[in-house]
């Protein structure tokens, strides 16, 4: 492979060119107006502009990121994560137009991208499932009588979902019907599927995913799991790895599972079973990502391996250079996604310019990143930022180091998630390990006033007390409009310590 064209932009785009580029490879990248002067642009050594700022008018457009591959000599694509990645037509063509898909094949995309199908494979190979329907939902008076059988509350899920979205909790059975509409339509508007099936809700679950890497010759193996039940939304913002709960059987235990529905679909390249563990650490299958994930670095971290020239070895044909018995666990890594939303105000996206915008550095701190001070967070994409990832020996070292690198880094412009993280990551809980996937919803409130629950410990409502100026800043801010947030108001944030 002499030249990978990267369909994707962002922190991801200058991810995978930083590799390429490490391998000797030639790298081209795509762009939309928007992004006219963003970094992966920089850094390609060649650049085509795709279209206007919206994406499905630029980074969608699969036919034309293909004819400029064609035209410009390229031999791999890579899709990055989100947009193209988990699109089998897509990956079909690329393949058909005699360039590499940095990936697996359309087929094993075809058959982990649905949930359903995903399900019924996994259930075919004796991989634990979360209980729920195993069809669409297709009558609504039928599903409601299998929803009372499976109880309240229930989760309807969207079969081609993504990111949290087609989601619903629905508590009581008079909420059902209306749910249910409204979840479809949701899928069909961001999936063009409106297909949606229902799930038991799992209490208080700890989601937990496994890292799978395959060759084009059969071989798989695990590359150990990423705890990831920091979340809004059902989206993950704060990643580690290794999980902390996990025993080295179950640990054992889960990667064969993991490994074996990957070969059960034939599967290559790098992809993640996602699994939810309760409280008595039994584990239930989620869903597969054929791609690589957001949180990839903390795996790579604690294994010292690089997934992406991974995944362009795999590509290019070759075995791994591995076996599972090679691989272990070295230290502990933690990931917060830096993005530019506001906490305060329900996690909304916040737009504006990086009035500052400054690294944090040192030891043990990884930034992945695409930005400079100066440049615009605009509407038209992701609110990632930046993955902010520090590694340790042990657990507490990471931590240490993380809330080290969030006081360091400073941001303006933007309201961001850093104040965010840091309160996560002194949260008793947190640190005591006792949490799950409702952590955020359990103890921390977005309203301003209230952030943390009543019965917080008496020292953090003490400190919020301390902190009330700022609360009347920022609401007084956001009554008016609260895309306008000062730097003034941004290093109250900072400065604060209601954590
Ligand atoms: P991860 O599991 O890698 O953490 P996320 O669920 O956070 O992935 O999504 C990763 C990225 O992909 C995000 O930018 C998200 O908006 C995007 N994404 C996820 N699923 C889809 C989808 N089905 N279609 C388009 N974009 C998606
Ligand atoms: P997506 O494709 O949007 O990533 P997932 O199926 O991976 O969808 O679920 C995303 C998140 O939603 C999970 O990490 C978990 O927090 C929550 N979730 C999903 N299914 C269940 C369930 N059955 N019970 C409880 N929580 C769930
Ligand atoms: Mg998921």
């Amino acid at each position: 492979m002499n030249k990978i064209l990267v369909a994707n932009r962002g922190e991801i785009a200058l991810r995978v060119m930083r590799s390429a580029r490490e391998m000797g490879i030639k790298t081209v990248a795509v762009y939309s107006e928007a992004d006219r002067k963003a970094l992966h642009v920089q850094y390609a050594d060649e650049a085509i502009c795709i279209g206007p700022a919206p994406s499905s008018q630029s980074y969608l457009l699969g036919d034309k990121i293909i004819e400029e591959s064609v035209r410009l000599h390229a031999d791999g694509i890579h899709p990055g994560y989100g947009f193209l990645s988990e699109n089998a037509a897509f990956a079909r063509k690329v393949e058909q137009a005699g360039i590499t898909f940095i990936g697996p094949s359309p087929e094993s995309m075809e058959q982990m991208g649905s949930k359903l199908a995903a399900k019924e494979t996994a259930k075919n190979h004796h991989v634990p499932l979360v209980p729920g329907t195993a069809e669409p939902i297709t009558d609504i008076l039928e599903a409601k009588r299998i929803g009372s059988e499976i109880g309240f509350p229930l989760l309807i899920k969207a079969s081609a979902g993504g990111g949290g979205k087609g989601m619903r909790i629905v508590k009581e059975e008079k909420d059902f019907e209306e749910y249910v509409n409204s979840a479809m339509s949701e899928a069909q508007a961001a999936f063009g599927d409106g297909s949606v099936f229902l799930e038991k809700y799992i209490a208080s679950p700890r989601h937990i995913e496994i890292q799978v890497l395959g060759d084009k010759h059969g071989n798989v193996v695990y590359l150990f799991e990423r705890e990831c039940s920091i979340q809004r939304r059902h989206q993950k913002l704060i990643e580690e790895a290794p999980s902390s709960i996990l025993t080295e059987s179950l640990r054992q235990k889960m990667g064969e599972s993991a490994v074996s529905l990957a070969k059960a679909c034939g599967y290559y390249n790098a992809g993640t079973v996602e699994f939810l563990v309760d409280d008595d650490l039994n584990y239930y299958f989620l869903e597969m990502n054929t791609r690589l994930q957001v949180e990839h670095p903390v795996t790579e971290l604690i294994t010292g391996l690089d997934l992406v020239k991974e995944q362009i070895k795999i590509a290019r044909g070759e075995k791994l250079s591995f076996r599972q018995e090679d691989l272990q666990i070295g230290g502990h890594a933690i990931e917060l996604r830096v993005c530019a939303e506001d906490p305060m105000n329900n996690f909304l996206p916040d737009t504006g310019i990086l009035n500052t915008y400054k690294r944090p550095q040192g030891t043990g701190v990884r930034v992945d990143d695409a930005f400079e001070q100066g440049m615009e967070i605009s509407i038209y994409y992701d609110p990632l930022l930046a993955k902010l990832i520090a590694y340790g020996k042990d657990r507490n070292e990471a931590i240490g180091r993380l809330i080290r690198a969030i006081d360091e880094y400073q941001i303006t412009g933007v309201q961001t998630t850093l104040g965010f993280g840091r309160w996560v990551l002194q949260h008793p809980n947190f640190v005591s390990r006792s949490y799950d996937t409702g952590f955020i919803q359990k103890y921390f409130l977005p309203e301003p006033v209230s952030m943390l629950k009543e019965d917080a410990a008496e020292k953090e409502i003490a400190a919020l007390i301390g902190a009330s100026f700022f609360y009347e800043n920022s609401t007084a801010e956001n009554s008016t409009n609260s895309k306008s947030v000062t730097s003034q108001s941004h290093s109250n944030w900072r400065q604060i310590r209601f954590w």
